[in-house]
């Protein structure tokens, strides 16, 4: 759906086909389709931050600490906790969302293409053209999963500026193995290129995080978010992990005070409860686990996913008619665009069961038509 751009509005030509990026945000019984933590902050957690907020906002007459220094210790902690690893906030850069983190990337770096294996996040492909960086859309193996020796030889071909990979990756689950990512790395260095890497659903695999490649790959970053294991979408913290050079080079893009002193304590305090927070990460697993067997269960095939949310496909029908029969069931899935496959986010255990019972509901009604 192309919008129309009236005469007198000196838009860019490259922009004027574009689309803006956005899920349908629509009353539902069970939104499962922007792959959200469907759990809430506790009571305790609430308290905590309103409380530091109240403390933050005798100061608003004031601009934030412009480094955020506070809050890329506490990112760094984080991290180090998690990887066994021991970065500073030197390592870390942190924006409003993993989307900016992306963006400042673009910004900051490119002068040559940007190559992606799609399926794959489509917001890379969309502030690449928004940035002016020629995108290419690298291949992946027919099933839709990553192909690690057709992504070198397609490195080694175009040889892009910016090389992406997303692991687990969105919208297939799929993860990739840290001894792959490495061999990538060499190759995206042979070429003198960069290599991100999208961990946005990290801590629902059980793969190592490419953090722990960086001491050896300078070339390499790793892009995280609170957004989604650690349930904390709506105050917007997006970070990234990369040798100190790279983070010299945010500073040069990023916008004079982009991260709000209400954002940075928030998070700061969020990260004090991650304990409780990433608790909700095995119960998610385990549910994604009992969906994917009632899926097989009806008939239907999935993607292996190392995520919070399951590719499935297989149904007697068009992707957005059964999306659209599910929302009319009260059930908010997601379109992705691929001919043939939808995704649903795993929420709650009231929604799973709502999921499956409307999906199977469907399913014996266009069965017996
Ligand atoms: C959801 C998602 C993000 C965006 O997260 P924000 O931090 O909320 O901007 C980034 N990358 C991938 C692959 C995602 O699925």
């Amino acid at each position: 759906m192309t919008m129309q751009w009236p005469d007198w509005l000196p838009l860019r030509t490259d922009l004027a086909s574009l689309s803006p990026y956005g899920a349908p945000q629509v009353p539902s019984q069970a939104a499962m389709n922007t792959n959200e933590n469907p759990f809430p902050p506790s009571p305790q957690l609430q308290v905590a931050i309103a409380e530091k907020l109240a403390q933050v906002s005798s100061t608003l007459n004031r601009y934030p600490d412009r480094d955020a220094i506070a809050l890329r210790t506490s990112l760094a902690n984080f991290i180090n906790e998690l990887s066994k690893s021991s970065f500073d906030h030197g390592s870390i850069w942190a924006a409003n969302g993993s989307n900016e983190i992306i963006q400042s990337i673009f910004l900051a770096f490119s002068g040559g293409s940007a190559l992606g294996f799609t399926p794959s996040y489509s917001m890379h492909p969309l502030i690449s053209k928004v940035t002016s960086v020629q995108w290419v859309d690298g291949a992946r193996n027919r099933d839709l999963t990553f192909n690690i020796d057709l992504a070198i030889v397609q490195v080694k071909e175009l040889k892009p500026r910016l090389t992406f990979i997303t692991t687990p990756n969105n919208p297939t689950g799929d993860a990739i193995s840290i001894a792959d990512i490495e061999r990538l790395a060499m190759a995206v260095s042979s070429i003198g290129g960069l290599l991100i890497v999208d961990e946005a659903y990290a801590e629902f695999s059980q793969e190592l995080s490419a953090v722990t490649l960086i001491d050896s790959n300078p070339h390499l970053i790793v892009i995280r978010t609170m957004s989604k294991a650690f349930a904390f979408a709506g105050a917007r913290v997006g970070y990234l992990v990369a040798h100190p050079r790279v983070i010299d080079a945010m500073t040069l893009v990023r916008l004079p005070y982009h991260l709000s002193a209400l954002t940075q304590s928030a998070a700061v305090v969020a990260l004090e409860f991650r304990k409780e927070l990433l608790a909700t990460v095995a119960t998610l697993v385990s549910e994604r686990e009992r969906v994917v067997t009632a899926l097989h269960s009806f008939g239907l095939h999935t993607i292996p996913s190392s995520a919070n949310f399951v590719l499935f496909s297989g149904f007697g029908q068009s992707a957005p008619q059964l999306w659209q029969a599910m929302l009319d069931k009260g059930i908010l899935i997601r379109d992705v665009g691929l001919s043939g496959y939808l995704r649903v986010t795993i929420g709650n255990v009231a929604e799973n069961n709502l999921f499956l019972e409307k999906l199977q509901e469907i399913q014996n009604e266009t069965s017996q038509s």
